[in-house]
């Protein structure tokens, strides 16, 4: 199995092993010396200062976007939220669900975010923001320097969801002034499903300490507290943590977040060279290092999705065809993925183009 799909993702040999061992009981120090050594690795690759706290929440990446939406706001905050595809949404209904008043600027699907976009919402109240900063249904990742301009200027609060976008593209919560970074195990981190991690600046600790959450699972105080000793309330996916570790220590030691960005940068560069020989187009201008996104010249009427699945045993991305009818497929280069895995995946689609299916 060759899997480009957009999470879960090829995890490596040293994570698998992982996979496959005994689960070890975790009121231990030694296991809270692992999840201490987590929290200083992910600060490490974010940037964040010296007073922000990670928190691993057991659950998928959804699971830390609703606990940072029931955590960080109160009925006071007025949030501004980029809606471009169905991970904007989602932050849309997380907020109503949760009685938060907020509105969205409404992108149209596979669109950049541009100044004057934001322009439109200067000193009109807002308290805070929100972004999918790579919305993963459309491939778009938004300019994080002009979101970082425009929180700024406006002194809002910024939550970052970069659940598929950590590791593929560079952000830096102290230099883009990020409060919250919402990231999950199974997109770049190439860990199996179960384990959302959200970064907290120190001003994003504080809100959460002084806000009132009407959860006891998803009650980030009480993770905070328990965090100080490297453990959590309730019984966490110990495996995952135990393969994040790993994960993350393998990026330390091959050179650290930035050459794991151009590792993955290049991967995406390579295939969409690659792609350019066939009927196909990659339209969008701003697409993330995590994913391409491949439109058709004409539409097609042959799902390629389901014949690489079905006949060569390479998963991809099915595409938003309710959006876009001749967007095709999104690819992803994310996790255990190489240049050569790219060329398999080129073979296929001539052969596929050879059979007359295209
Ligand atoms: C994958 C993803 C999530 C989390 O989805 P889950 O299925 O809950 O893990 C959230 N935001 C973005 C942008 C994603 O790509």
């Amino acid at each position: 199995m060759l899997n480009f799909a957009l999470g879960p993702v090829m995890s490596s040999d040293l994570v698998l092993k992982i996979g496959s061992e005994q689960t070890p009981y975790f009121r231990t120090p030694e296991f809270s010396k692992i999840t201490l050594e987590n929290e200083k690795l992910m600060k490490e690759m974010l940037f964040a200062d010296e007073d922000s706290k990670v928190i691993f929440l057991t659950g998928s990446g959804t699971s830390g976007m609703e606990a940072t939406v029931m955590n960080v706001f109160t009925e006071n905050d007025k949030v501004l939220i980029v809606n471009g595809g169905g991970f904007g949404q989602r932050f849309v209904d997380l907020c109503k669900l949760h009685n938060i008043d907020c509105d969205d600027i409404k992108i149209d699907f596979g669109s950049c975010l541009t100044s004057q976009m934001l322009e439109e919402y200067d000193n009109k109240g807002y308290t805070a923001f929100m972004v999918n900063i790579c919305e993963t249904s459309s491939g778009v990742h938004y300019d994080i320097d002009l979101i970082s301009d425009f929180c700024r200027r406006n002194n809002l609060f910024l939550v970052v969801d970069a659940v598929s976008s950590f590791l593929a593209d560079y952000i830096n919560m102290s230099e883009h002034g990020v409060d919250v970074v919402i990231t999950g195990s199974q997109k770049a981190l190439a860990c199996p499903p179960g384990i959302a991690i959200i970064t907290l600046s120190g001003r994003a600790v504080d809100r959460v300490n002084n806000n009132s959450c009407k959860s006891m699972y998803f009650d980030l105080k009480d993770m905070l507290l328990n965090a100080k000793r490297g453990q959590t309330p309730y019984t966490p996916a110990i495996t995952i943590l135990l393969q994040i570790n790993a994960r993350l220590n393998q990026i330390k030691n091959d050179g650290g977040v930035k050459v794991e960005i151009e590792r993955t940068t290049n991967l995406a560069n390579d295939f969409r060279n690659k792609i350019k020989e066939f009927p196909f187009e990659v339209r969008c201008k701003c697409l993330s290092n995590a994913v391409t996104t491949v439109h058709s010249k004409e539409i097609l009427d042959v799902n390629l999705v389901e014949i690489l699945k079905n006949e060569y045993d390479i998963w991809v991305s099915t595409a938003r065809d309710d959006l876009s009818k001749d967007m095709i497929f999104r690819v992803g280069h994310m996790g255990d993925l190489s240049t050569e895995d790219n060329d398999t995946l080129i073979d296929a689609l001539r052969d596929i183009q050879k059979r007359g299916l295209f």
